[in-house]
């Protein structure tokens, strides 16, 4: 036998496979509803004016000497404010670890390397469903996964008894993984009340919640809010991971740009597993790039580019909601007899629609629309499409 000839075919990516199948598609009037990014009225990638502000603010500064660590530790300082609020305790106090990640990709994956090097026998609990990344991240870190009920396909919407109960009889001291904000697939988020019941419970369980916020801003288009519930968690006295990714909202997608942290007991604790994480990044990719995180870092402490960041962020969110109202009304305008509700009370840059596998390929095949397996739609605007759409869900809301 030959050197790899027992390599094979690896399985397809859920979700690049879509793009792929997209690609390779002849006809003109195919539309990708697959690939998770914002784009404009065009379907083209959108440049947020405070990203150009800030690359232009740091054009000149000496990239190649930026390695440096307090570049990297000012980074962290300001994505854990971001995450953790400006006045947080855990920030005052110094007692909190991170390092700078290859988005929120990378973010994840960092935690679960550390998962595994200090509770090698311990699991992660994932919600049902979630990005499909998540399951093969911790597979690929030599962590079992087990799930958790979460999305209700019957009511679209929070399985939330299910959920408390999987908490409750999931062995103590066990690892969750959580969706703070927009839940990728789902679009569907506990409320304020129900955080408060879930932190409780982790306190009752001593569970160790990691958060995974690759949408902060994108659930409210108030990027606060809509790190509630981590602040929920902070204020009830949980240590917590955190894993934050500006791929969505500041579309720096291609700079990898994300940060994952660990809170800890005492600044002591810290410096420990911070130094843990940093041997971790170094036997596997040395250092992260510099250009994203000072670009990030520009814009967190410019008075005027958060303000505008925050502009941009809030316009996104305000046009995906618009969409969605269009959405639900063109639904409702074919006189179904079907509840359309979930498509405006979901919230982020997907629609969670419910329709079957096979009614995926059916789009797919007939109408050239593109979506992943499990029916999640990137909201997006695209009046000419709306047509071969509206020829479709007559036969779809007719069921
Ligand atoms: N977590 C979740 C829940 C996501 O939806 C995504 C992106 N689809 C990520 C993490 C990672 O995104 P990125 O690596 O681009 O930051």
């Amino acid at each position: 036998m030959g050197w790899w000839d027992h390599v094979l075919l690896a399985p397809k990516d859920p979700i690049t496979s879509v793009t792929e199948a997209f690609l390779s598609d002849q006809s003109p009037f195919k539309l990708n509803l697959g690939v998770g990014a914002y784009r404009d009225d065009k379907g083209k990638p959108v440049i947020l004016e405070c990203v150009r502000r800030a690359a232009e603010k740091i054009s000149c500064c000496e990239i190649l000497e930026s390695t440096k660590a307090t570049t990297k530790s000012k980074f962290v300082q300001d994505c854990v404010k971001l995450a953790y609020g400006n006045h947080s305790n855990v920030v005052g106090e110094g007692r909190f670890a991170g390092v700078p990640a290859l988005s929120g990709t990378g973010a994840c994956r960092l935690f679960a390397e550390f998962q595994k090097r200090f509770y090698p026998d311990s699991q992660m609990f994932l919600p049902m469903p979630t990005w499909s990344n998540h399951h093969d991240i911790w597979r690929d870190s030599q962590v079992c996964t087990r799930t958790y009920r979460y999305y209700d396909p019957n009511s679209k919407g929070l399985q939330f008894q299910a959920l408390m109960n999987d908490i409750k009889n999931a062995p103590g001291r066990s690892f969750f993984l959580l969706h703070p904000c927009a839940h990728n697939p789902t679009g569907v988020d506990p409320n304020y009340e129900q955080w408060k019941e879930i932190s409780h419970i982790f306190k009752i369980k001593n569970h160790f919640p990691f958060f995974d916020m690759a949408y902060q801003g994108i659930a409210s288009g108030d990027l606060e809010r809509d790190a509630t519930a981590i602040r929920i968690f902070l204020e009830d006295g949980h240590l917590l991971g955190c894993a934050q990714s500006f791929s969505k909202s500041m579309g720096l997608y291609g700079h990898r740009v994300g940060c994952v942290s660990i809170v800890s007991r005492d600044e002591k604790q810290a410096t420990a597993i911070k130094s843990q994480l940093q041997q971790i990044v170094r036997a596997m990719y040395s250092s992260s790039p510099v250009h994203g995180p000072l670009l990030v870092s520009t814009i967190l402490n410019d008075a005027d580019l958060k303000a505008l960041w925050e502009e941009e962020v809030k316009f996104m969110v305000d046009r995906l909601i618009r969409m969605r109202i269009t959405l639900r009304r063109t639904l409702e305008e074919l006189n179904s007899s079907a509840s359309w509700e979930h498509i405006t009370k979901q919230v982020g840059m997907f629609y969670f629609s419910g329709l079957s596998p096979e009614e995926v390929h059916q789009l797919q095949r007939d109408f050239h629309i593109y979506m992943t397996i499990d029916g999640r739609i990137r909201v997006r605007r695209n009046g000419c499409k709306i047509g071969s759409l509206r020829e479709y869900l007559p036969h779809l809301v007719s069921k």
